[in-house]
């Protein structure tokens, strides 16, 4: 019989934490603290029903499997042995929560439910049990009431609420209306004839608006509760947080029912959530918030200010708030005490929920903790130091994407220095953001698709905000914590976020925002500075965070891991010098003709559209002798600011017609330096015109029909080679011919460059001069023949943008009108120029390499498209043994660390 629910509880689990696929990530934690040896955490016993329940539910018309029914009872009855209690007793009665879990941890995006099995028949015992607690029995009623006929009865019920205004809202309405006809200010001074009325009051409002009566009895609550659970998997939130966050729609949700227990009993009951480090800041501190007498969802909520749990998450914000380990000395240490033991179990920072009930400590959640960049490129380093964790695990505690943080702008310290904060706010999301505020989710999707960068600023974000967090650069909450739902998602994204900003004061209606006495409207612009929580008047100028020492440490650890070598692309060398700041071993990519398009004086493009416009040899070879000090120059500066490292020199690569003038005054002076008429140049410029040029005249083309173009770009190259050589430098040049199709071509290239060589040594007198002869591979036929090429060239270099463009037939310039169909319709799994189809390119990719070095087993490959800094394809390039990729200089850092990700994956 299959097994759908798996029971925790009692110091013993069916489940553990490698089951997170079964059993979600919150059941398999849950299992591992209850059940495994070194935890035996106490935790409400309870079971889960597994993620295969909700495909089958899915897949019949959202029913369950007939053995379900019987295996819920059977774990129930087991967690009421075990606590001498009974679910929808009278006398002693349990109650339980519904919680939602995915294998991938969810904020926020799903439903859970607690309080559930009370009604009127179980309220007198629950109070009776309580020891006479009746306010805190109707308390509890109330948030039941509320969870349960938003989550179960109307979201999963599928009733679109009227007016946009759901049930939940209109019941928090009334407690509102009640709190301010009695002037209360918090919800914890409704007493409990409030409380009861508002119960009733609750009721019969759902009765009119739902059309149902909400269900008196326990288990219809509960068979409720799960189905609301596995219905809020395709809830609006989910799905769209599955999408940008990439998670599969058929992995399906568990569902956890627990044991409730109750932070809301009194002064001596808690609830408050945990990172067993400083997830802001990566310290190794113990971080975290609680809320005397509350349950659950209220630290997150931001309804009350949570307190600090000890002296080191004390801020500005709560600093006169009691701490729990001043005011519950004892827990705190035990607390504490889990924190460490966690940390050594899981080799990871951990996220934490619990609850005490009447000086009880329960664990209720624990999951590895959600962290920005630095702070995972800081724990990542301490706990190398620490040995909680070896090189190679050091290595894939930082994504791509953290580290990518790590190499945002900050504020300029000596600007911001003289600068005054409008506010000062908590420092949720670290580095900095300019932008103009907007004040809804909304707004901020469409203010950032007509291209504006946005701050978001809301009174608190909620997960339907999840789409204009995205969207913008920033956000900033005047409420809400260190753990609220703004800081928890800009945490997981990386983004500068400040919450907790009280002395703003926003009008969303009217889409302003006022701050001591100044109010600045939608449009406006803002600068946050994000790792302070301040927050600016106007743009502030940023500077680049590269010099971070703990980056520079990081690396090192990388490059000791990784074997895949990181070149840049650079066309200047200015570039080559930033690249070599990041680590370049190289450069994989110097593209000759951007000297042409540079700032810089504008004579090599005089002269070379000179060369493009000569009709005869002898105009031409002028014109080429008038261009090659200038390449010279150039090549020798960028092999100079390598030096040591190889550098690959393109040849020439465009159409010529690009470098045609548009200017009249340009053509009529290009038209007298030639000696020929306005007239012809028209129409030699007019010969050049080609329908195709993409695919035309360009590449070895050129070459082949002018092959002195070649040769004084290779005299460039060799020449500059040879006087560094002479000033004592080690330059590598590596003579690179693009747009190849047949073997053919490189060895008509070939007899030119070995023309070259050979004066070269004659005239400096040199007996050799290192280089390399090879060639981009882009065409998917010199893949197919790449035994052939190999046989006259040292390396190739995949130049993976036109190699996907001719694979695919996709112009890459047109994509944008038919690739995002593509992926949103799942005809392609993603944009195939930005990152790999392994599935196809790659295997154009893997058949030239395979045989090319069946040829020559030396030859050097690598890559040197878009996709050499882009994560998954650095690891593609690692598992089929190039040699190295090239990339932007920003890229550099990125690719060192996939690289040696792609070596500990491969392990
Ligand atoms: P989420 O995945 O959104 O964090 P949870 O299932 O963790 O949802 O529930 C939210 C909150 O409800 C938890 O932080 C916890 O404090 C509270 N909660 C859930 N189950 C229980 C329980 N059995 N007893 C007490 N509190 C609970
Ligand atoms: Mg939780
Ligand atoms: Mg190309």
């Amino acid at each position: 019989m299959a097994k759908y629910v798996y029971f925790f509880g009692g110091g013993k689990a069916d489940g553990n934490e490698s089951m997170k696929g079964l059993l979600g990530g919150k059941g398999a934690n849950l299992a591992e603290m209850a059940g495994h040896p070194e935890l035996r955490l106490p935790v409400p016993p309870g079971f889960t029903i597994t993620t295969e329940v909700c495909t089958y539910y899915y897949a019949n018309k959202r029913s369950y499997p007939a053995e379900l029914k019987e295996q819920v009872e059977t774990a129930l009855t087991k967690v009421e042995e075990i606590l001498g209690r009974k679910f929808g007793d009278p006398q002693n009665p349990l109650l339980v929560s519904v919680r939602s879990g995915a294998r991938k941890s969810m904020p926020g995006m799903m439903e859970t439910v607690l309080n559930v099995g009370l009604t009127e028949k179980t309220i007198p015992g629950l109070i009776k049990k309580s020891g006479a607690n009746e306010r805190f029995v109707y308390d509890a009623y109330r948030r039941l009431i509320m969870m349960y006929s938003d989550v179960v009865m109307e979201k999963a019920g599928g009733i679109e609420p009227k007016d946009e205004e759901g049930i939940r809202r209109q019941l928090e309405r009334l407690m509102d209306s009640v709190k301010k006809a009695k002037k209360y200010s918090s919800d914890t001074e409704l007493t409990t004839a409030d409380l009861k009325e508002l119960c009733g009051a609750f009721k019969r409002q759902i009765k009119k608006v739902l059309g149902k009566d909400f269900p008196d009895d326990p288990l219809e609550q509960l068979w409720g509760g799960i189905g609301a659970v596995f219905a809020s998997w395709n809830g609006k939130r989910a799905v769209a947080y599955r999408r940008i966050e990439g998670i599969p729609d058929d992995w399906g949700t568990a569902v956890t029912v627990q044991v409730m227990v109750f932070g809301n009993m009194g002064e001596d009951c808690a609830t408050g959530v945990a990172f067993s480090r400083n997830p802001g800041s990566g310290e190794n501190g113990f971080y975290g918030e609680y809320l005397v007498n509350a349950q659950g969802e209220d630290v997150v909520a931001g309804i009350r200010t949570p307190a600090p749990i000890n002296e080191y998450s004390t801020s500005e914000h709560n600093k006169d708030l009691t701490t729990l380990q001043k005011g519950m000395p004892v827990l705190y240490k035990e607390l504490e005490d889990y924190r460490t033991r966690l940390e050594k179990h899981y080799h990871d920072m951990q996220d934490i929920e619990f609850t005490i009930e009447k000086n009880r400590l329960f664990m209720l959640q624990c999951r590895v903790g959600k962290r920005n960049g630095p702070a995972a490129v800081r724990m990542a380093l301490d706990m190398l130091n620490e040995g909680l964790i070896n090189k190679e695990m050091a290595v894939l505690r930082v994504t791509p994407a953290q580290l990518d943080e790590l190499l945002h702008p900050i504020i300029d310290f000596s600007v911001e220095k003289d600068h005054t904060p409008l506010a000062k706010g908590l420092p949720a999301g670290p580095g900095a953001a300019s932008g103009v505020i907007v004040f809804s989710s909304n707004d901020a999707v469409e203010w950032a698709k007509a291209g504006k960068k946005v701050i978001l600023v809301r009174e608190e974000t909620n997960p339907e905000d999840v789409d204009g967090m995205r969207s913008s650069q920033a956000i900033l909450t005047a409420r809400g914590g260190m753990t609220s739902h703004a800081a928890l998602v800009a945490r997981g994204w990386g983004k500068c976020c400040i919450v907790g900003c009280s002395a703003l004061e926003i009008n969303a209606g009217k889409k302003t925002l006022s701050v001591n006495g100044k109010t600045y409207k939608e449009g406006d612009i803002l600068t946050l500075n994000g790792t302070k929580g301040y927050v600016y008047e106007g743009t502030l100028p940023m500077i680049d965070a590269t010099e971070n020492p703990d980056l520079v440490k990081f690396l090192k650890i990388c490059d000791s891991v990784r074997r895949l070598g990181v070149r840049t692309n650079a066309d200047t060398p200015a570039d080559a010098r930033r690249a070599r700041q990041f680590g370049a071993e190289g450069i994989g990519l110097f593209r000759t003709e951007h000297m042409f398009y540079g700032e810089g004086s504008d004579e090599p493009l005089f002269y070379l559209r000179k060369m493009i416009m000569s009709k005869t040899k002898e105009e031409r070879q002028k014109a080429v002798d008038e261009l090659f000090p200038y390449v010279k120059k150039d090549i020798k500066a960028t092999l100079e600011a390598m030096d040591g490292y190889p550098v690959v020199i393109r040849l020439l690569d465009p159409p010529l017609h690009e470098f045609v003038p548009r200017k009249k005054e340009k053509l009529e002076q290009l038209a007298k330096d030639l000696g020929i008429s306005l007239e012809e140049l028209e129409k030699r410029a007019g010969d050049l015109h080609e329908s195709n040029p993409m695919m035309g005249h360009r590449g070895v083309r050129l070459g082949v029909t002018y092959p002195e173009v070649t040769k004084m770009q290779v005299r460039a190259i060799l020449e500059a080679a040879a006087e560094l050589l002479k000033e004592g430098k080690k330059p590598y040049p590596e003579i690179m011919v693009p747009v190849v199709c047949d073997v053919n071509e490189l060895k008509n290239q070939k007899v030119l460059v070995e023309e070259v060589y050979a004066e070269l040594l004659k005239k400096f007198n040199l007996e050799k001069l290192e280089y390399l002869y090879g060639t981009m591979i882009e065409i998917p036929r010199a893949c197919l023949v790449a035994d052939k090429i190999a046989e006259v060239t040292e390396f190739f270099s995949y130049g993976t943008n036109d190699l996907t463009q001719m694979g695919y037939g996709f112009s890459r310039d047109d994509i944008g009108g038919f690739v995002p169909d593509y992926i949103e319709k799942k005809i392609l799994p993603a944009d195939p120029f930005q990152t790999i189809d392994q599935l196809g390119i790659g295997e154009l990719i893997k058949i030239g390499i395979e045989r090319g070095r069946k040829t020559k087993p030396s030859l050097e490959v690598g890559i040197c498209g878009e996709h050499g800094g882009e994560p998954n394809s650095v690891k593609f390039c690692h598992r089929v043994g190039m040699n190295y990729v090239s990339c932007s200089p920003f890229r550099v850092p990125i690719a060192r660390l996939a690289a040696a990700q792609a070596v500990v994956e491969q392990e």
